[in-house]
């Protein structure tokens, strides 16, 4: 869909044209897989696909919540924005601006809007189609309500903010406990880089991203499974008791702060299996997120792709979290020749993978895997030829 037929959309929809535009990317996450609770980072880049934003005022002090891919539609009076039942879809949009007020005490909604949504980020799929509607909605709105105290601030400074505002409103609107990466690279983005963020401390870094004649692509499982909250709580308890069974012999807070060499010092003060694994993946998974992204700006994209096949295979047999779908994926990718590596991305069970696939593989690439991949579980996969875009912006 062009913006020219959203505008349109907009038009018919509400019977006048929108006055603002705003575009938000979804993430793929490169290498740094359940590091972010543990004190690490990740490696993510935003994508060209994202959510589009058209507002405009109306006289009516109501907010109308409408998106081209939605059936539901929603009027919500000004003095009546809270939480909405039966996981409304406008939860994400009416969260950041509620979210705004209390952050930026002097930010108010002067009038009514009316908002269209349309999203090209398949949803459900694990890219983050839900930060990239927070974040453009935090973008647009912190102008629009005057949310002085925020924007005056410099460009990065404003753009963190949205990624807070958004990843607030996801606790609170959605319900869904995540980390700060998906709305940090919605709004940080930059074009052909990527971001490698601590989640600890929000410091980061844009790292170009050169890959001459190798493409990023992302193939999806729609796999019905995902990393339910039970999983992921287990996961974070399991890495807890490893901190707490390391500090009897080595102080530390986050398994993130042991190195490769710490780890052959520390590791036999941990009693549990299971907690032993997931540690084992953590520290590894620093190391290679590190390597990975020196890699990276060496321009030795082979090295790359070794680190992510290898971070799968981590997820895979230390954290448990792929599963039949996403080892499918990854195992059937590892076989074609022209590919660097393939990778699970997102939280797992479900979701994507990441490849690095060299331009002439990939069609080979899509017929071999989604072939195996068909084979194996019953399921099609679909495959995304990805771009890294830049983070949020206002298009008109
Ligand atoms: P994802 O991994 O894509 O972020 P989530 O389950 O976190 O998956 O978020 C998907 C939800 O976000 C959708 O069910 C819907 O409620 C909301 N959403 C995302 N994009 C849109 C859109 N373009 N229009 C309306 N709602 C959207
Ligand atoms: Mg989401």
């Amino acid at each position: 869909m062009t913006t020219q037929e959203m505008m349109s959309a907009f038009e018919q929809a509400y019977g006048h044209k929108a006055e603002k535009m705003y575009f938000a990317p979804g993430r793929v996450n490169l290498i740094g897989e359940h590091t972010d609770y543990n004190g690490g980072c990740v490696f993510p880049c935003a994508l060209s696909f994202g959510a589009w934003l058209l507002i405009a005022k109306n006289e009516d002090q109501v907010l109308r919540f409408r998106s081209l891919n939605m059936p539901q539609t929603y009027n919500i009076a000004l003095s009546a924005i809270c939480p909405q039942p039966d996981k409304a879809w406008c939860n994400y949009a009416l969260g950041c601006l509620d979210i705004i007020k209390r952050r930026h005490p002097e930010a108010a909604l002067k009038s009514g809007y009316d908002l269209l949504y349309y999203g090209n980020v398949p949803a459900g799929a694990g890219l983050s189609s839900s930060a990239a509607m927070e974040v453009v909605t935090a973008r647009a709105f912190t102008e629009e309500m005057s949310a002085v105290s925020c924007q005056s601030s410099d460009d990065k400074a404003y753009r963190t903010e949205l990624a807070l505002i958004g990843q607030a409103c996801e606790h609170e609107y959605a319900g869904v406990m995540c980390g700060i990466m998906d709305q940090f690279a919605s709004a940080q983005g930059k074009k052909d880089h990527a971001i490698y963020l601590n989640c600890d401390t929000l410091e980061f870094e844009h790292v170009p991203v050169k890959l001459d004649g190798i493409k990023v692509v992302i193939t999806n499982t729609h796999s019905p499974h995902h990393l339910d909250s039970g999983a992921y709580n287990d996961r974070v308890r399991q890495c807890k008791l490893a901190v707490e069974q390391i500090s009897k012999v080595k102080p530390i807070k986050f398994l993130a702060e042991l190195t490769e060499e710490d780890w052959k010092e520390v590791q036999s003060a941990i009693t549990d299996p299971i907690a032993f694994k997931r540690a084992r993946h953590v520290v590894g998974e620093v190391a290679r997120t590190a390597a990975a992204v020196e890699a990276l700006k060496r321009g030795e994209i082979a090295y790359f792709g070794e680190l992510m096949t290898a971070s799968h295979v981590s997820l895979r047999d230390d954290y448990e979290v792929t599963g039949p779908e996403l080892d499918a994926l990854a195992e059937a990718a590892w076989q074609v020749e022209g590919v660097l590596g393939s990778r699970m991305t997102g939280g797992g069970f479900g979701g994507c993978t990441v490849s690095l696939v060299k331009d002439e593989a990939i069609e080979q690439f899509k017929a071999f895997v989604g072939k195996e991949y068909e084979e194996k579980t019953g399921l099609k996969a679909d495959f995304y030829v990805a771009e890294i875009g830049d983070g949020v912006a206002r298009l008109a």
